[in-house]
């Protein structure tokens, strides 16, 4: 992929971001005298309260929230072979959706380490669910379904290639089924991508500043004085 589509993905990827997609669809009018960029600003009239707006609604602001843990099995009420059915399904998800996500996480460091390594621009798809969702397709040892013209599939094929070399038992996760699958990997794919966002602006700061202070150490060597206390 040259570094001119790159440019327009990511221009086509922000300016998408800034502008409410529900108004932009339904109400472009609207949205044109009243900018906003999602439906959780209140002036959307496509806005969905949240729990906690709902609650003051109803509630008042004075409200205090309190949380009550309970056991699963407490809380299912269902006989006892069916409840334990259910249980062991629910265990089963969870065991494979986390070995899948962790996975899929170590992988895709991999992969980003890489394109630093050989100073290459990230592909703006990296932060989208669809690179997730394919890295999962690579995990369970499937073809990737995106037609995404953008999307860098032959790269990303051979780079998993290379990472199967060095690290052979980072493939496909243990205990998955067919059915199980599906239901669960997009939603997982779509976690990830505003998890692995998130992660990255909310800690752009520090890490922003541990970088300058290394940079600066380098440049700036600073020589180290021994004093010895007590000496005359
Ligand atoms: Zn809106």
């Amino acid at each position: 992929m040259s570094s001119t589509q790159d440019k327009e993905t990511c221009i086509r990827l922000e300016a998408k971001a800034r502008v409410c997609q529900s108004c932009s669809k339904l109400r472009p009018d609207f949205l044109r005298e009243n900018p906003h960029s999602s439906t959780r600003k209140k002036i959307c009239p496509f806005h969905q309260p949240s729990k906690k707006e709902r609650n003051r609604e109803i509630l008042g602001a004075q409200l205090e929230q309190f949380t009550r843990k309970c056991r699963l099995s407490t809380l299912i009420k269902l006989p006892t072979e069916k409840k334990q059915q259910l249980i062991d399904q629910i265990e089963h998800i969870v065991d494979f959706n986390r070995e899948l996500m962790l996975k899929a996480t170590l992988f895709t460091l991999y992969y980003l380490h890489h394109k630093f390594l050989t100073d290459d621009p990230l592909p703006p798809m990296v932060f989208h669910q669809t690179f997730f969702y394919s890295v999962f397709q690579l995990l369970l040892n499937r073809e990737i379904s995106s037609k995404n013209r953008y999307f860098p599939k032959e790269e990303l094929v051979q780079a998993y290639q290379q990472y199967l070399e060095e690290f052979p038992t980072g493939g496909r996760p243990i205990a998955s089924d067919a059915s199980m699958e599906a239901r669960i990997l997009s939603i997982t794919a779509k976690n990830m991508a505003v998890t692995f966002a998130n992660n990255l602006v909310e800690n752009f700061e520090s890490r922003y500043i541990e970088y300058l202070t290394l940079r600066f150490r380098e440049l700036l060597p600073v020589k180290e004085t021994v004093v010895q206390v007590g000496s005359p």
